[in-house]
């Protein structure tokens, strides 16, 4: 139990009086071990998080494909989707100060910066990191899973919600009140591995009306698993109110490399 925690109330010690536990508390907490030696008191930490890399390239989805932005990409994730293309991401990362990130992405002197995973939600600090970027000038997308709450992301950054259809194997994992809590500027993906997805992110999209809530509801295949002309033709037949989009750097660098 840390001091912090450490809560003495009269109720807690019946028959004794307050005064007489303001002075057992620190005679406990000392015994058996030497007062610390004087020293410079510890600088001040900011909050951090654990941090994969942090690299510019373009855009490879989004309204936003093609734009230079620079990736701020954060270890862990609370999923594990089949195909799942991040999963270096789970494990490992450095613990850098949320201060030297934002410089680091900065430095690029690209304004345009995406923070992504991973799921960089489980990181409590993420929210000061995208605050801080914004305050800086930088235009921000956020890429999350759909499963963690988007209610304290700053209203600036342009958030894109990728909800997980059957195949991911991470559907019980869509948090459904984060619809109510998207903006007109954010966009909704979807990323399909069969037909069977296909029908189910068409119906989630009728049900929460998402072509109505926000900037762009974006389908894109499955690499190696959808033929994208036959998601295409899927979604010309259906007269779907959504974006076809491919996963650019899946094209554009082969499919391993890192850092794109
Ligand atoms: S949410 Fe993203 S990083 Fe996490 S398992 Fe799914 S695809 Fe991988």
């Amino acid at each position: 139990m840390s001091a912090e925690q450490c809560s003495f109330t009269p109720s807690m010690y019946p028959g004794r009086a307050p005064s007489t536990l303001s002075v057992i508390a620190p005679l406990v907490s000392f015994a058996g071990s030497p007062p610390a030696p004087a020293g410079p008191p510890a600088a001040p930490r900011g909050p951090s998080l654990r941090l994969i890399e942090i690299y510019a390239s373009v855009q490879g989805e989004s309204t936003f494909v093609g734009v230079p932005c620079v990736f701020i990409r954060l270890a862990g994730c609370n999923l594990r989707c089949t195909w799942c293309d991040s999963t270096f991401t789970f494990t490992g990362g450095e613990h850098r100060e949320v201060d030297a990130i934002v410089e680091d992405a900065l430095s690029f002197g690209i304004p345009l910066v995406e923070v992504t995973g991973g799921e960089p939600l489980v990181h409590r600090s993420a929210i000061p990191l995208m605050q801080k970027l914004v305050d800086r000038g930088a235009t921000v997308l956020l890429e999350t899973s759909g499963s963690r709450d988007i209610g304290e992301v700053p209203q600036a950054v342009h958030v894109i919600l990728d909800f997980k259809p059957p195949d991911s194997g991470e559907e019980r994992a869509n948090l459904w009140s984060n619809v109510e809590k998207l903006k007109t500027k954010d966009e909704v993906k979807f990323v399909i591995g069969s037909r069977r997805d296909f029908e189910w992110s068409r119906d989630r999209v009728a049900e929460h009306r998402l072509d109505q809530r926000v900037g762009a509801v974006l389908f894109s295949p499955v690499w190696g698993k959808v033929e994208p002309k036959a998601l295409v033709q899927w979604i010309v037949d259906e007269r779907l109110p959504v974006r076809f989009q491919l996963q650019m750097h899946k094209v554009v660098w082969p499919q391993d490399e890192r850092g794109v």
